[in-house]
């Protein structure tokens, strides 16, 4: 789960990790108060949207010319006139696709003087199996170029669980992003509080970027972006408070209802499958066979009818979806019951596309026969690879 930067900064502070002073709002009539409650006379005005790369964002309706979803302001008067321009458009950054994302909130926050702007994350290196930061001087931009133009620049310190962030850990930190005096002093300090939130929290990820360095030496955290592990959110009904739905995919939160797991793609044949590994397999045969999946979606090892016919209105929901492939290998899943949920959905929301089904494991002949005695236009496929040429043929 994603949160805004706002409430990240928030969780943050809570930690004790130093963060400006800030106000979110909803309305335009709220940025002046906002405003006067901040010391000035620099402030940032910030779009609040779960995507990054705001500050080179283009905001839709503005045209080419006009300033990005993070902006600085001198007066009050100029962080109204921000709000004015930003609040209620569409901002579209690297991240958010052509569609953009509408800016329903701000955050309106004290400015800072910036020496110098670096990186620092934290995630979980599954490589070593453990919580690692990373660091870079090079921060205020795109990790993903520094990575490959110059990942010499990128340093990587993972943690031990049972000692935490040591102090060899800490100044290791301190010199990959050089820092001295009060900066170093501040970064001694800030790398185990990151590290505790991360932690306790249970966070995926932690990305700061950037960290800076103002113009008294001070460290600040500029910018934060914060993902949960959804699978530890039970015990953290803090964060689950901060979830923002409109910020999410509608089929995705549907999913959820039914403890689906459902991924949203770009392509335009629909999944239905039993089993990560095999919806990962599936995916991966109708992108060999030339087309592109439109989602993830496994329905798991116990799902009943009702989970089943939930499933296939999601995908069929997606206006993008050419064709369907369901794809059951039937172990703790039975066929007939697939089958069984399949069908009511069919009669419940018809069928405008193509639907190929490939069935194999427990009770396939009476999971095949509910099939064909439903009378609906439905391919039925021998193997996995005969499934994939049949729906990519129908699709076209
Ligand atoms: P992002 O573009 O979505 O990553 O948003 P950031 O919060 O990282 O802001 C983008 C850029 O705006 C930063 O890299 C800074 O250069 C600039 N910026 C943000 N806040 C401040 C501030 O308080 N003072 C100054 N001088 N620049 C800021
Ligand atoms: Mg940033």
């Amino acid at each position: 789960m994603n949160i805004h930067e706002y409430q990240a900064k928030e969780v943050l502070k809570g930690f004790g990790a130093p963060v400006a002073s800030g106000v979110p709002i909803t309305q335009v009539s709220e940025a002046e108060a906002a405003a006067r409650q901040l010391p000035g006379p620099l402030y940032v005005v910030k779009s609040q949207i779960h995507a990054g790369g705001r500050g080179k964002g283009k905001f839709k309706e503005l045209g080419p010319d006009a300033k990005g979803g993070v902006r600085l302001a001198k007066s009050v008067e100029e962080v109204v006139q921000h709000a004015t321009e930003m609040l209620g458009n569409t901002l579209v950054t690297a991240q958010t696709g052509d569609a953009g994302k509408q800016v329903n909130r701000l955050y309106i926050e004290d400015g800072a003087d910036i020496d110098r702007e670096l990186y620092l994350s934290i995630l979980v290196d599954r490589a070593v199996g453990r919580v690692a930061f990373v660091a870079s001087t090079e921060g205020g931009m795109d990790i993903e170029t520094v990575a490959h133009e110059t990942p010499e620049k990128i340093i990587t310190v993972a943690i031990d669980p049972l000692e935490g962030v040591t102090e060899a850990d800490a100044g290791k930190l301190c010199d990959a992003l050089e820092l001295d005096g009060q900066a170093r002093t501040d970064g001694m300090s800030l790398f185990p509080i990151l590290y505790k939130a991360f932690t306790e929290k249970d966070m995926s990820l932690l990305e700061i970027n950037p960290l800076i360095v103002m113009t008294d030496g001070r460290l600040r955290v500029l910018d934060a972006k914060v993902s949960f592990d959804g699978n530890a959110l039970f015990r953290h009904d803090d964060i689950k408070a901060l979830r923002d739905e409109s910020e999410e995919d509608a089929k995705e939160i549907e999913a959820s209802k039914y403890d689906l797991a459902y991924v949203a793609l770009d392509g335009d044949i629909g999944c239905m499958v039993n089993g990560a590994g095999l919806a990962m397999a599936t995916m991966d045969i109708i992108k060999l066979y030339g087309k592109e999946p439109a989602n993830f979606l496994d329905v798991g090892g116990g799902a009943d009818k009702a989970k089943v016919t939930a499933a296939f209105k999601i995908i069929t929901a997606d206006p993008a979806v050419k064709g369907i492939l369901v794809n059951i290998f039937g172990g703790i899943m039975k066929c007939d019951v697939i089958a069984e949920g399949v069908v009511a959905a069919v009669k419940e929301v018809g069928l405008k596309v193509p639907l190929v089904v490939r069935l194999e494991g427990t009770n396939v002949d009476k999971g095949k026969a509910i099939l064909n005695d439903s009378g609906l236009a439905i391919t039925a496929a021998d193997d996995l690879d005969d499934a994939a040429k049949k729906i990519v043929a129908a699709v076209g």
